[in-house]
């Protein structure tokens, strides 16, 4: 068996496993544009949008994620 056949099939398996690509190491987020809050109902707060760059998920702004994190750490239309 060649080394290139070895990979193949641990890819093959992973993806059967259905094994996510960041599933250890985390989304590499990219912001990509922006969007009126869907977390909470600021006036103006305006949620960067977050894209990872490996798996072209995106945040939703869900508790946990990135833009959930700028509207409670950082957006400046925080009450
Ligand atoms: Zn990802
Ligand atoms: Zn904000
Ligand atoms: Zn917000």
């Amino acid at each position: 068996m060649t080394t290139i056949t070895l990979t193949k099939l641990v890819a093959d398996a992973r993806a059967l496993a259905n094994d996510h690509p960041c599933k250890s190491v985390g989304h590499s987020w990219e912001t990509d544009g922006g969007r009126s809050c869907p977390s909470f109902d600021w006036v103006n707060c305006s949620q960067p949008v977050y894209r990872c760059t490996r798996c072209g998920e995106h945040d939703y702004g869900d508790s946990g994620g990135p833009g959930h994190r700028h509207c409670t750490t950082e957006c400046p239309h925080r009450p």
